[in-house]
């Protein structure tokens, strides 16, 4: 048996899921025909209070698509610095869009309107780029699954339509946020001008993501999607799957939360972890020992079928997902005291 916490892309669809996919009406999506996106793209919308959506193939690209939207060449993007826009999408904020970014040191990955206003260049001042967009992280991949306050959430909501300007939620794990805190979708549909969620993180469909936005936002979307190579014909299978994941893989969230404290209380009993980031959703991120060989371990773990990644030379990531259980938790410790 391999447990693998890589990350909760990992997931294998679940029979009900393949089930769905197979079923599915299809037709081409560029031409808008294929009933099972339509299907997908309403739901979504519906679900958050926004009057449109569009699928996407990545997270990457409804992030990149949304900052191209909100942005001319040459603006700017504010986000924090281990925001994923800007440290794993390739350089994607210079390379489509031509925008500049004005990175914010965060609490493990999240801002806040103090650190927004400050940050704000004046649009007279020639020699600045113009600020236009801010990004936020729900949950913060790097800050370890956190979650922002919602006050915060509508404190910059409030300072970005102020400052004039847009606001995007990267909602990759949003699902998770909103399962951890009790948050209604609808909500953040009323704060935030677009709004990217991932159907392939914790919700485990194979493939998909969806931006969500105004009318007229999505239409100039789709024109992006069309540029950037997105434009996806009969891919009603893929959005069966991201339906079926909606319908049926959001509560049991909670499970994966569950999973990720026990790890975390698995962690914490090492002589050789040094701290561990709060856990609030499914990643735990820990700090060993520097004296502690990281890479031997994580290499023995392996051979003993446990995976899971470094993130940098003296932190690792354990991240929990739709085919990890409760027994698993059992294992896990085993395997720990055999690789030490
Ligand atoms: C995974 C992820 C994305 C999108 O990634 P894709 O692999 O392109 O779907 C975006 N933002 C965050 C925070 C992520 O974790």
């Amino acid at each position: 048996m391999i447990i693998d916490l890589r990350s909760d892309t990992v997931t294998q669809p679940t029979p009900g899921m393949l089930e769905a996919m197979h079923r599915a009406p299809v037709g081409d999506d560029v031409f808008g025909e294929d009933p099972t996106i339509n299907r997908l793209e309403e739901m979504a919308a519906a679900m958050f209070g926004m009057e449109n959506a569009i699928f996407c193939p990545s997270g990457t690209m409804t992030n990149q698509i949304a900052i191209k939207c909100h942005t001319q060449p040459g603006d700017e993007v504010i986000c924090d610095e281990l925001s994923h826009v800007y440290q794993y999408e390739g350089g994607g904020i210079a390379f489509n869009a031509g925008a500049s970014v004005r990175l914010l040191q965060g609490d493990r990955g999240r801002i806040n309107k103090d650190l927004i206003a400050s940050s704000v260049n004046n649009p007279d001042d020639v020699h600045k780029p113009i600020s236009r967009l801010v990004v936020v992280e729900n949950t913060a991949n790097r800050g370890g699954g956190s979650c922002y306050e919602w006050n915060d959430l509508e404190e910059m909501s409030s300072t970005s339509k102020a400052l004039r300007l847009s606001y995007h939620l990267d909602g990759a794990r949003l699902f998770n946020a909103i399962v951890a805190t009790g948050q209604k979708a609808q909500e953040y549909g009323r704060i935030f001008d677009s709004i990217s969620i991932c159907l392939s993180k914790g919700l485990g469909a194979p493939v998909g993501s969806l931006l969500l936005g105004k009318k007229d936002f999505i239409k100039k979307a789709r024109r992006v999607r069309k540029a950037f190579g997105g434009g996806m014909r009969q891919a009603g299978s893929l959005a069966a799957a991201g339906i079926y994941a909606l319908e049926h893989h959001v509560d049991r969230l909670k499970t994966d939360h569950q999973n990720a404290k026990s790890i975390e209380e698995i962690l914490k009993g090492q002589s050789f972890i040094n701290g561990i980031s709060p856990v609030q959703t499914n990643i735990v991120i820990a700090e060993c020992d520097p004296a502690f060989d990281m890479k031997g371990f994580i290499e023995k773990m392996k051979n003993h079928g446990v995976k899971f990644l470094a993130i940098s030379s003296n932190k690792f990531r354990m991240v929990t997902h739709l085919n990890i259980d409760a027994d698993m938790m059992n294992i896990l410790n085993e395997k720990i005291k055999q690789s030490l």
